[in-house]
């Protein structure tokens, strides 16, 4: 089966309707989205009701915990925090409804899904620095591969069981066939809304569950139109600046 993925859309209409017409072309067959679905962007309920419509798997972020009171918004730097208190109040009840349902992981075939870092946070940065930590519970995720979000960056990590071996991140490639190996990847697949790369256009993803291949996209979508609603919402500069230089 042919699986379209998106992560962090983070209220960028724009974005993900752009993605969905790249993920169409390829005829995906079913959805996974990794979360963060909201902050930071203007279109938090329309961004939540056409994720919603494809009936997608999907796990919940940082973001999502944080406008539906599982997770404290204080915790967060001032310019996300502010998006979030504004998102918070612009939520429809349906929208908090489905958002407050999300779980912290799911399961696609073989894969996990979970995120920022297995086995279950949705909130700790994939790092070299912090992959050990996720080794250090591999008993918890039996999954030799892991999609995950969060950092907005399309990389790949590769953790050798044995712990003397240094996990190093690499960048996501383009084509990929992921071979059975004794090693676990933790994959994560840039962000729809807001990458953080250097690259400003939107990431998403397709994986073929049967050939183990994953393909990575980059799409143009219209930022003036997400930087303009930014700007009429009242939502932090900073923000529309971030999508311009896709940083
Ligand atoms: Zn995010």
């Amino acid at each position: 089966m042919r699986w379209g993925l998106i992560s962090d859309v983070h209220g960028n209409l724009p974005a993900l309707e752009a993605v969905l017409a790249e993920l169409d072309r390829f005829a995906v067959d079913r959805y996974a989205c990794l979360g963060d679905l909201v902050g930071y962007g203007p279109h938090p309920n329309e961004v939540t009701a056409a994720v919603a419509d494809l009936g997608p798997l999907i796990v919940a972020g940082n973001h999502d915990l944080a406008v539906t009171g599982r997770l404290r918004i204080d915790w967060f730097a001032p310019t996300p925090r502010e998006a979030l208190e504004w998102t918070a109040a612009a939520l429809t009840p349906i929208s908090r409804d489905y958002l407050a349902a999300l779980p912290l992981t799911g399961r696609l075939g073989a894969v996990r899904l979970v995120h920022a870092l297995p086995p279950e946070s949705a909130v700790t940065y994939l790092t070299e620095r912090t992959a050990p930590e996720a080794l250090a519970r591999a008993g918890e995720w039996p999954e030799r591969l892991c999609f995950v979000g969060h950092t907005h960056r399309p990389q790949r990590l590769e953790v050798a069981d044995d712990a003397a071996l240094t996990p190093q991140l690499q960048p996501l490639l383009s084509y990929w066939t992921v071979t059975s190996s004794a090693r676990r990847w933790i994959v994560n697949l840039g962000s729809v809304g807001q990458p953080r790369d250097g690259d400003a256009r939107a990431c998403c993803a397709v994986w073929d569950d049967d050939r183990g291949i994953l393909q990575t996209r980059r799409v143009v979508y219209d930022v003036d139109r997400v930087t303009h609603d930014i700007e009429a919402a009242g939502l932090p500069p900073g923000s529309a600046t971030r999508l311009r230089l896709g940083e």
